[in-house]
């Protein structure tokens, strides 16, 4: 038997760490950089030269193909520190596997999973002093590829560069919000690039989320199905609804980001014994229950919030109103239990936490 062993990361440690100027009290979001960053990059059918380097600029070849055709995806992780100060990763795995995901859908190259857990763990570690000491606060990270050949036809790019850079981030106090329902611009179709984390997406819905923020909104609800009757995210987020004690978050249909957060929240709840339906949900449906006064919950799941609560929704003319989040049972209750796993108050029974 032959065991193929990940090749080892060459590291280049920065001469002097910038960490001693970072103001911890007034972090801006996803503007500070920390020391070091990871790179691979991918020729003649595979992955070489893994290496952790001082964090710094690329060079671009003009007719790098990613500017072109946009053959780049992303993942966006976070590193929290466990009560004794040890570094910790949520589900890294999963993110490893999601990125591979997306990166068939673009025809790109995979990364091996044990490699780009590696890289990150060792990344995290060798940058630990950068993890923020407040509470809530963390260490984003952000594994991210794109195709880098140097060639103008269209067609799938046969070099890439794969890279993982982190980012301080202060405590994500998420304020509810107010969402549209959004009935012109669609952020994906079955069969589209949905599922995928590819930067494209984020590109096409710039414009719908503009248009809502001066509207007064603060996203969008993206409709899909039928008359774009049928629900599929918020925002960058998944969305749970809680209708007559009913837990219910629409169905992966190929058009909708499979997110970690969202699979694990569903774990928790079943766990905890709720029933968690992945179902079709209507705008419809959400409106009855609302008028019954049955819509309970409404909330979007991701990793940088962890549970975005919904104040109002306006669909057409109607705007909606939700329960007080302090009447709210199981959004808050998701968003401590994550928390907690996360810090280490909370038993990490699932087996998501990575010790570094
Ligand atoms: N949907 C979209 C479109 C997203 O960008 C994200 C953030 N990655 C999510 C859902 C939530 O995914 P996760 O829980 O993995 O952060």
């Amino acid at each position: 038997m032959t065991t193929i062993t990940a090749p080892k990361i060459h590291v280049e440690k920065v001469q002097q760490s910038r960490v001693d100027t970072v103001d911890w009290d007034n972090l801006p979001f996803g503007k500070i950089f920390s020391d070091h960053m990871f790179v691979s990059d991918y020729k003649d059918g595979e992955w070489s030269n893994d290496r952790i380097v001082p964090f710094g600029h690329f060079t671009m070849h003009p007719a790098s193909m990613v500017l072109h055709y946009g053959q780049a995806i992303f993942e966006g992780m976070k590193a929290s520190k466990l009560a004794d100060g040890t570094p910790a990763l949520l589900s890294p795995g999963d993110h490893a596997k999601r990125i591979n995901n997306s990166a068939r859908r673009l025809l790109m190259a995979e990364f091996p999973e044990d490699r780009f857990v590696e890289a990150v763990s060792q990344l995290v570690s060798l940058d630990r002093d950068w993890i923020p000491p407040a509470e809530g606060s963390a260490l984003y990270l952000r594994p991210y590829m794109f195709a880098t050949d140097e060639f103008i036809g269209v067609r799938p790019s046969e070099t890439y560069r794969f890279c993982i850079f982190t980012a301080p981030v202060g405590p994500y106090y998420a304020k509810p919000v107010r969402l549209v329902v959004e009935q012109e611009f669609v952020r994906a179709v079955p069969g589209g690039t949905g599922e995928a984390k590819a930067a494209g997406n984020y590109a096409a819905a710039l414009l719908p989320a503009q248009l809502a923020q001066k509207k007064g909104f603060d996203q969008v609800v993206w409709m899909g199905g039928p008359n774009m009757t049928q629900v599929q995210e918020v925002g960058t987020m998944n969305i749970f609804f809680v209708i007559d004690g009913e837990i219910i978050t629409p169905a992966t249909d190929g058009a909708i980001l499979k997110g970690i957060t969202r699979k694990n929240f569903i774990t928790i709840l079943r766990d905890q014994g709720h029933t968690v339906t992945e179902r079709t949900i209507t705008i419809d449906e959400i409106v009855a229950a609302h008028d019954a006064g049955k819509l309970e919950e409404m909330f979007g799941s991701g990793t940088a919030a962890v549970v975005s609560h919904v104040s109002e929704l306006q669909y057409k003319d109607k705007l909606m109103t939700l329960p007080a989040v302090e009447d709210r049972k199981i959004g808050p209750a998701l968003k401590k239990y994550i928390d907690g796993v996360r810090t280490g108050t909370v038993e990490d029974k699932f087996g998501w936490i990575v010790k570094l």
